[in-house]
């Protein structure tokens, strides 16, 4: 009785108080009836979200949005579901990913089911054109039968189109004619870091092994156009969009350059871009020379010329090639000469006031890194330029402090969803504190929680965000023991990450003054048994105001 009094009293008064201009004003948007997740320091809980030209503008109780309402107002009933903010991912390759209409595997725990994806793929694509899927699985994440393909099987789902099946960046399966199209035969040598394997008579079996191999057999398909890439474009951006993805920072890749940045570029000229890309600028020298060509083009950068939806807004991941660290491998290559041209760099980058993002792994590297930060710190002050570590799977408790007193931050990801297996047989023991979740955030460090994909993780953030409740890969099996709340795992994944998007002000919670970047979920993050985080699916999606994508039940 007293709630419907109240309620019909704040109805009441907001009709009678209501001015013409307060009417004018009145949201585009309101989503009430539900549970509003908002993720500011609090961890406020609320019912009602009230949205007007893109941004949100106020957050409250049912009775609070209501009052706000308009004629035009368009209202979203929740049904009691639950709202969290877009979901960030602070480090992934997905500029690249346009390259190629890729088949992804994410989340998918059977051989079976993968090989009926493959079958339906070819059945759509003309005959002579590439199937790809370039990473984002392991044979560790099927249940059924944990393996890969042979070449036979490859050959009866598809004999006209070549196809390449790539795990992580571990090996590649071919059928024969992508072995044709890529002139891979009995004379084919070895390349650099990669391994042909051939039967007995000499002839190349399909598997194609080793780094170095994966790369030799990507380059070797065949890059769609530039129309082909606005499509892809168009298609992953509609992909992330349906995992729950608002906003991301892109680390580069290998042989990157402007024409990968067009397809964004073109769609957020336009206002067409449903997803917000910010981005470093890659070039990973690896000779004196070409660190001196670099060094001349860091002194004409110019970050921070685009919008909220497109924008560069540093350096990275990898600064000098030779020193770049690996997951899987456990040496990390620390010579004085190498680092010293990563400091040349790093100087150059610290004299511009330009913000680094570096990739390094291992407790050896990182070492030598911070050694060298620190003394670049005294040359030319780098606190306060944001400079991040990201991965630091064997990052230590000293390491963190000395990270800390450069005011430095950490991106770190779930890559072992699909490599924990393997990280374990090359980490043994090690491997169930990679990376070290647990301990980055008891440090107290600022640190964000993102994939790395496409080539060595997936792209689902729910994986992520199960990853890191769970410590368990794709398919189930225990894989890490630096497990984190939910709660964390979510500050982690939306407000943390959005300062390294420099867009603190405008992304990360639900608050007012920030952009309405937000979820309705199938399920409740915060209840749901951890086991089904991985499962939760979004059913509006919505960035800056606009729903991008749309699963609601009418
Ligand atoms: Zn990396």
């Amino acid at each position: 009785m007293r709630v419907w009094f109240s309620h019909a009293l704040v109805l009441a008064l907001a009709v009678l108080t209501a001015p013409a201009v307060t009417r004018a004003q009145a949201p585009d948007t309101v989503l009430v009836n539900g549970k509003i997740v908002t993720v500011d320091e609090r961890f406020t809980i609320a019912q009602a979200v009230a949205i007007r030209g893109g941004r949100i503008v106020k957050v409250g109780t049912a009775a609070e949005i209501e009052a706000l309402k308009g004629p035009s107002t368009r209202i979203i009933d929740l049904a009691g579901r639950t709202v969290i903010p877009g979901l960030i991912d602070n480090h992934a390759h997905w500029v690249r990913a346009a390259e190629h209409d890729e088949l992804r595997f994410d989340g998918v725990t059977s051989r079976q089911q993968a090989l009926k994806m493959l079958a339906e793929r070819v059945s759509k694509t003309p005959a002579g054109e590439w199937v790809v899927v370039l990473g984002g699985w392991s044979e560790e994440q099927f249940t059924d039968e944990p393996k890969g393909f042979t070449l036979e099987e490859l050959d009866r789902i598809a004999p006209n189109n070549p196809v390449v099946v790539q795990a992580v960046y571990s090996h590649s399966y071919l059928n024969t004619v992508a072995l044709v199209a890529a002139k891979i035969d009995a004379g084919t040598g070895d390349p650099q870091g990669g391994r042909i394997e051939k039967d007995a008579s000499g002839k190349p079996t399909g598997l194609v092994q080793g780094a170095g191999g994966v790369a030799f057999v990507a380059a070797r398909v065949p890059l769609q156009n530039q129309e082909a890439w606005l499509a892809n474009t168009r298609k992953l951006v509609a992909y992330l969009n349906s995992m729950g993805l608002t906003a991301w920072l892109d680390a580069g890749g290998r042989g990157m350059g402007a024409k990968h940045y067009e397809p964004y570029r073109y769609l957020s000229e336009r206002g067409e871009l449903d997803i917000r890309l910010f981005w470093t600028t890659i070039r990973q020298p690896v000779t004196p020379a070409q660190v001196d060509t670099v060094i001349g083009e860091i002194r004409e950068l110019k970050p921070f010329q685009g919008s909220d939806y497109f924008d560069n807004v540093g350096w990275g991941e990898s600064v000098f090639a030779p020193v770049t660290t690996q997951l899987l491998r456990v040496a990390s290559n620390t010579r004085p000469e190498d680092l010293a041209q990563m400091r040349r760099l790093l100087v150059a980058l610290a004299e511009r006031g330009i913000y680094v993002n570096s990739h390094v792994e291992m407790s050896a590297a990182i070492d030598a890194f911070l050694t060298e930060y620190e003394s670049i710190n005294k040359e030319r002050p780098i606190k306060g330029l944001r400079w991040s570590f990201s991965h630091l799977d064997q990052v230590s408790e000293a390491q963190l402090e000395r990270m800390k007193k450069l005011g430095m931050t950490a991106q770190i990801h779930s890559r072992p969803l699909i490599q924990g297996a393997l990280m374990h047989k090359v980490h043994g023991e090690k491997a169930w504190d990679m990376p070290p979740f647990r301990r980055i955030h008891d440090s107290g460090i600022h640190w964000g929680l993102g994939s790395d994909a496409t080539a060595v993780t997936t792209s689902n953030p729910f994986y992520t965000l199960s990853f890191a409740v769970t410590g368990r890969m794709v398919g189930g099996r225990e894989v890490n023991r630096q497990s984190i709340t939910r709660e964390e795992a979510l500050i982690a994944h939306t407000r943390s990450n959005a300062f390294f998007l420099f867009q603190e002000g405008n992304l990360g919670s639900l608050a007012p003054g920030k952009y309405a970047d937000l979820l309705v979920l199938d399920r409740d993050y915060l209840t749901v048994p951890a086991g089904e985080i991985k499962d939760i699916k979004p059913l509006i999606t919505m960035v800056g105001g606009k729903i991008v994508y749309d699963a609601m039940p009418k």
